[in-house]
C-alpha cells in the first residue's frame, strides 16, 4: 500500500483534512493506487484555495510530471498532468513559445487548470485552459485511461474541463501554446478614481491582449471602486531596450524572497489593509506608466514572494470570487463592494477582471461575459455572514462562483455545475455543496 496519512489544505490554508495520500510517479503505480481506493480524488499543487482538492483518499499527482513531447516548430507540446506551469513555462519561453492562458500564479499543475478550466487576463480574447487543449487522456471510473477531445469521448472532454477532477483523473493532455517573439511584455499602468472609470477604461482596452485591475476594496462614495489597471501585450524584438535586445527570449533568473513563518493573527487588520492599500495607489503619481517588464512580473508578481499565503496566520484565509452578468455588473459590482465595506473585512488583493463570451460547450466552465471579481479575506467568526451576504448579492444578479476559489459559499452560485455522475471520485466541496443529491 503506497498510501499515508497526511493532513493536506490547499492554499489557503482552511480547511485542513487529514487524508491517505499517495505520490505515484509512473503509471504502474498511478494504476495500483486507483485500485487500492474506492472513492479517491485526484490533486495537482493545492493551488485552489478552499476544500476543492481535499478528500479522505487523495492521489497527489506532482510527481507524475514529465514532458513527453514537445514540437519546436508548431509549438505544441504533451505532458504528464502532475507538470507544473512553470517547468512548461521553463521549456518552451527560450523556445519562443507561451502558455495560451495562464491564472495568476505558474505553480498550478496542467491537470488543476483542466480540471478548473483556468483563465487568465486575456479571457476576453482567448477564453479558458480549454480552448488550448488538443487532447487529454483519463483514467476514468472502470480504471480505463480513455482518450479525451472534441472528437474522441466529446461529452467526458467537456464534462471534464472545469470538471474539479469528478469525471476521473488526468494523467496527460497534449495543448498547443502561443508564439513569442521575446520574454517581455509591453505594459500600461492606469490609474482610475472609482467604479466607472476602471470599467470605462476595461472596455476601452478589449483590443489589448491581456487586462487585469488591482482594486481598493474599502474606498466609499465617488471613490468607491478606486483601481490600477495593468494592460500588456507580448513585446515584440523591436519594442525591447538595448539590454534585452541580445537575448529576447532568456530571462536572467531573480532570488526569491519566502514568507518565513505564519504572521500573528494582529497582522492583517483593516487599518494595515488601509494603510497597503493607499500606498499601493499612490506609489504611481502619474495616470499612466508605460514601460517594458518580463513575464514574471506582468503575470506572477505573487510568485515572487514564496509561501506569502503565511502572511493571513494559521488560522488561514478565502478566496472570494464571482463573475456577474456585463448588464447587471456596475449594479452588482457596487453593492458587493458596499457589504465589504460594511463588514471592515477589507481584503488585500482584490483583482477585476473582463471575461468574454465563454465556449458554450464547456458547461462546468466558470467564466460568463461580464466582469469578475476575487478578494482574499482572512477566517474569522464573522466571515461566514459576509459570505452569506455576498453569495445573496451574487444571486440577486445572475451571477455564478468559482468552485476552485470557493470554500464556505451556499450551493445556489454553482447551479451551472454538472459533475458527471461517478461516484469513485469525489472531494470534500463535492460533499458540502451538493452531498448525495448528486446523480
Ligand atoms: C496566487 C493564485 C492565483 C490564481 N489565479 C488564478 C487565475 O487568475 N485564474 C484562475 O482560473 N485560477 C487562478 N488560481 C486558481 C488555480 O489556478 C486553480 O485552482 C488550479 O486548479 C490549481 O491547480 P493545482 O494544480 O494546484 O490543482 P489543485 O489545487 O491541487 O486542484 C484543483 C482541482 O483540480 C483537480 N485536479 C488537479 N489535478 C487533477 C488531475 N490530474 N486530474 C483530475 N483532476 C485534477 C482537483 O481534484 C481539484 O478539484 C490562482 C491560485 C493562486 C494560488
Amino acid at each position: 500500500m503506497s498510501f499515508h496519512k497526511k493532513t493536506i489544505s490547499n492554499w489557503g490554508n482552511y480547511p485542513e483534512v487529514e487524508a491517505q495520500v499517495s505520490h505515484p510517479a509512473f503509471e504502474a503505480a498511478l494504476l495500483r493506487d486507483f485500485k487500492d481506493s474506492d472513492s479517491l480524488l485526484a490533486r495537482g499543487n493545492g493551488r485552489c484555495y478552499g476544500d476543492a482538492a481535499l478528500s479522505d483518499t487523495v492521489i497527489d499527482m506532482t510527481s507524475y510530471n514529465k514532458i513527453l513531447a514537445f514540437d519546436y516548430l508548431t509549438g505544441i507540446m504533451t505532458c504528464q498532468a502532475g507538470t507544473l506551469l512553470a517547468d512548461v513555462l521553463e521549456l518552451s519561453v527560450p523556445q519562443g513559445f507561451f502558455l495560451p492562458v495562464t491564472p495568476g500564479t505558474k505553480f498550478v499543475s496542467v491537470g488543476g487548470a483542466i480540471a478548473a478550466d483556468v483563465h487568465g487576463k486575456n479571457h476576453h480574447v482567448d477564453g479558458c485552459f480549454s480552448e488550448h487543449v488538443l487532447e487529454f487522456q483519463l483514467l476514468g471510473e472502470e480504471g480505463n485511461l480513455l482518450k479525451c477531445s472534441r472528437e474522441r469521448n466529446a461529452e467526458l472532454f467537456w464534462a471534464t474541463v472545469g470538471g474539479m477532477g469528478l469525471t476521473g483523473i488526468i494523467t496527460q493532455a497534449t495543448f498547443q501554446l502561443k508564439p513569442i517573439e521575446t520574454a517581455y511584455i509591453t505594459q500600461d499602468c492606469i490609474k482610475a478614481k472609482n467604479l466607472k472609470e476602471i470599467m470605462r477604461l476595461f472596455e476601452e482596452s478589449k483590443q489589448w491582449t491581456y487586462s487585469v485591475a488591482w482594486i481598493d476594496c474599502l474606498q466609499k462614495g465617488s471613490n468607491q471602486g478606486r483601481s490600477i489597471m495593468m494592460r500588456g501585450e507580448h513585446a515584440t524584438i523591436d519594442e525591447l531596450p538595448g539590454k534585452h535586445k541580445g537575448a529576447p527570449l532568456n530571462l536572467r533568473r531573480k532570488g526569491k524572497k519566502t514568507v518565513p513563518f505564519f504572521f500573528p493573527n494582529f497582522t492583517l487588520n483593516k487599518y494595515t489593509v488601509k494603510v497597503f492599500n493607499f500606498l499601493y495607489y499612490f506609489k504611481q503619481l502619474k495616470r499612466t506608466i508605460s514601460n517594458v517588464v518580463d513575464y514574471d512580473t506582468f503575470f506572477y508578481p505573487l510568485d515572487s514572494i514564496l509561501e506569502w499565503n503565511r502572511i493571513y496566520g494559521k488560522g488561514g484565509f478565502i478566496q472570494y470570487q464571482m463573475a456577474l452578468p456585463l448588464a447587471s455588473s456596475e449594479a452588482g459590482l457596487g453593492e458587493l463592494l458596499d457589504a465589504i465595506n460594511r463588514s471592515g473585512q477589507g481584503s488585500f488583493l482584490a483583482v477585476l477582471k473582463l471575461f468574454g463570451k465563454n465556449n458554450p460547450n464547456a458547461f462546468n466552465s466558470f467564466p460568463i461575459e461580464g466582469y469578475t471579481l476575487a478578494l482574499d479575506f482572512k477566517v474569522n467568526s464573522k466571515l461566514p455572514d459576509l459570505v452569506r451576504e455576498l453569495d445573496s448579492i451574487v444571486k440577486k444578479h445572475q451571477g455564478r462562483l468559482y468552485l476552485a476559489k470557493d470554500t464556505m459559499s451556499c450551493r445556489d452560485g454553482f447551479d451551472y455545475f454538472r459533475p458527471f455522475g461517478s461516484r469513485k471520485f469525489d472531494s470534500c466541496q463535492q460533499e458540502r455543496l451538493f452531498g448525495c443529491s448528486r446523480s
